[in-house]
């Protein structure tokens, strides 16, 4: 079957199964090209919330597909390829939490929705990189945990005077972004504004002519006056960067800036999930219930 082919189906499935397919912005662009929803973590967790549908297929990484399945209990959750993780989720387990807190008797644990249901369920509230700043400028507490991230509590702790403790965990695609690329691509293309995410480290954040979510780079991209901007996030946002603004040219900061895990799901995995509603993603009660308050508290801000 070719793509097209490949495609068709997956369409007229949806449309039969009364499914829709949320793709994030680093998914391949064959995938995104036949989304019904593209977006970004905040984005693609509020259509969850809202969609209708019967069944959700996700185009993106566990905890994505974890918390459509926290937010809509009475949908069916699909994960095409039930191997896609994020590493940076992996870096905090529920135990290591459990014994931070019990250190920081005080702190409010915020943690980025790049987590497991598992540490969502033990935090106080949630955060994308679209709303960390809100969420602790909204927080009445005198010092805040925030997990797993490292680099995003960094970033976000240059606009708050709550003390942040950051956890020592990272995202191998954005920290893997070095000073040195950004030296080099620089070189390659003078006078081209650079646009990173807050998941990259503090030197390449102070390098950046912009730091964002992956919508609010694609909302900055379309905004400058340049013709040409470096992207110092996951490549696959260039497909739709060059759907939107096609008089302009867009730059990969990086070679590296590939998500192995993002990338694990193809079109024929979309399809078999589909054709099989198989790869269903659940949440046990206990943890889910947990996970859906510190979820609500950060979609309520948003
Ligand atoms: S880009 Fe980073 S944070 Fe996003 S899914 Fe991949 S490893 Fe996880």
């Amino acid at each position: 079957m070719n793509t097209e082919e490949m495609q068709k189906e997956i369409r007229g499935l949806l449309k039969e199964k009364n499914a829709v397919l949320l793709a994030h912005y680093y998914q391949e662009g064959d995938i995104q090209d036949i989304a019904d929803f593209l977006g970004d973590s905040l984005a693609l967790s509020m259509e969850a919330a809202r969609t209708r549908a019967d069944c959700i297929v996700f185009a993106g990484v566990r905890f994505m597909a974890e918390t459509a399945a926290i937010l809509a209990p009475d949908k069916t959750v699909l994960l095409p390829v039930p191997e896609a993780g994020c590493p940076l989720a992996d870096r905090i387990t529920a135990d290591e939490l459990k014994k931070a807190r019990q250190q920081h008797p005080h702190a409010a644990v915020v943690t980025y929705v790049n987590s497991t249901a598992e540490t969502k369920a033990l935090s106080d509230i949630c955060c994308t990189s679209t709303n960390a700043v809100k969420v602790v400028q909204s927080m009445d507490t005198h010092e805040i945990l925030m997990t797993p991230d490292g680099n995003l509590a960094r970033y976000v702790s240059r606009f708050t005077r709550i003390p942040i403790i950051p956890w020592n965990g990272d995202c191998p695609v954005h920290q893997g972004l070095t000073p040195g690329d950004i030296r080099k691509v620089r070189e390659e293309h003078p006078g081209a504004p650079l646009a990173v995410h807050p998941e990259c480290s503090p030197e390449v954040i102070d390098l950046a002519d912009f730091t964002g979510s992956t919508s609010a780079i694609i909302e900055f991209a379309g905004k400058t006056e340049a013709g040409k901007v470096i992207i110092g996030t996951e490549s696959g946002i260039i497909h739709e960067l060059e759907k939107r603004y096609p008089g302009k040219t867009f730059v990969a900061a990086a070679a590296s800036l590939v998500c192995e895990d993002m990338k694990k799901i193809k079109l024929k995995d979309v399809l078999a999930a589909l054709r099989e509603t198989r790869h269903v993603v659940t949440v046990a009660e206990e943890i889910r219930l947990p996970a859906h308050r510190a979820l609500s508290r950060m979609l309520e801000l948003a």
